[in-house]
């Protein structure tokens, strides 16, 4: 009978584990069915040039409304689906949808709009990745350089393969962005492998760029290095003016962030578009008078 006791705090842990793995399982099994009964969709996030003043590029953001839980946060979703393999026909979708989107933007008279479209490992080490990515671009006919693709360090995992398929990539016309750059706990030696374009500084080095010293140096090592190596860098995350103001002065490329936007649906991108730059304007204006 002693034997069969387990003890409190062992089934304290084992229930909390169960419970864990039940709500991931029911998460799994109806993001089955997402796909079909459109409860998944994009939103966008403006991304300022700050040499220029305009939005010249978003970032596609994936989005599920779940019929009863309501909205999912895509750091909760996007890793079960790519654990269950759903990533796939998911990650289709994505790109499809994303493409699809800046030839509607283009159609209703916009001026060009580079679309970044994050992918996950999976998604470019299943079989025919580059081709899936092709016919995307045929079937939609936008043009490669409007199509940023964003990895993340996480995919250093096998540096040979990726460097193939990269530069596959790069063939096609589109440019690869590395996101959430220096949180990946991998070494730096893949930039020399990788034909990547474009640098996005983590929110986490961003946020404290004012009040602590290794964060600010941290960012204006990313930037000189990203200098040296002619990579295009995006801050991400920016929320204060303070911090914006830093960015400016550090000339960096472009920033992404709450200060400036929100993702928000197409349909306010497109209506608010004009109201973003006369905003933009007057933050930049605002910065330079301060000088
Ligand atoms: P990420 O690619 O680094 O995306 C940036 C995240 O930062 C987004 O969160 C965005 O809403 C948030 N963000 C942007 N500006 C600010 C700001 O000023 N302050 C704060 N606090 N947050 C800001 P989101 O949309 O929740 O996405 C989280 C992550 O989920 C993404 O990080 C990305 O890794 C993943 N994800 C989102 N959409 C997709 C997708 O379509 N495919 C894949 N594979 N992953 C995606
Ligand atoms: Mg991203
Ligand atoms: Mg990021
Ligand atoms: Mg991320």
């Amino acid at each position: 009978h002693e034997a069969q006791k387990t003890p409190t705090r062992l089934r304290f842990y084992e229930s909390s584990i169960s419970k864990e793995t039940t709500e991931r399982l029911l998460l799994e099994n109806d993001l089955h069915d997402a796909l079909a009964n459109q409860e998944l969709f994009l939103e966008y996030q403006p991304q300022l040039d700050l040499r220029t003043g305009q939005i010249k590029s978003v970032e596609a953001l994936v989005r599920w409304q779940h019929p009863k839980k309501g909205w999912i946060s895509p750091g909760v979703f996007i890793p079960i689906a790519e654990e269950s393999g759903l990533i796939i026909p998911i990650g289709q979708w994505i790109l499809e949808t994303a493409c699809q989107q800046v030839k509607r933007w283009e159609a209703a008279g916009l001026p060009p709009i580079k679309v970044a479209v994050n992918l996950s490992l999976g998604q470019l080490f299943q079989q025919n990745s580059v081709e899936i990515i092709q016919n995307v671009l045929e079937k939609t006919q936008l043009k490669p350089k409007y199509l940023q693709l964003e990895i993340t360090e996480s995919m250093t995992i096998n540096i040979d393969h990726m460097t193939t398929i990269l530069h596959k990539l790069k063939a096609l016309g589109v440019t690869i962005a590395v996101d959430d750059f220096g949180t990946g706990y991998s070494s730096l030696s893949y930039l020399k492998d990788f034909p990547i374009d474009c640098l996005k500084i983590d929110r986490s080095f961003v946020q404290k760029i004012q009040s602590n010293s290794t964060d600010k140096a941290l960012v204006d090592m990313i930037l000189s290095m990203a200098k040296h190596l002619q990579l295009k860098v995006v801050a991400e995350g920016i929320e204060e003016i303070e911090q914006l103001s830093y960015l400016v002065a550090s000339q960096c490329d472009t920033i992404q962030g709450f200060l400036l936007s929100k993702p928000v649906s197409p349909r306010t991108f497109q209506e608010n578009y004009v109201t973003l730059h006369n905003d933009a304007k007057y933050i930049l204006d605002s910065i330079s008078a301060s000088k």
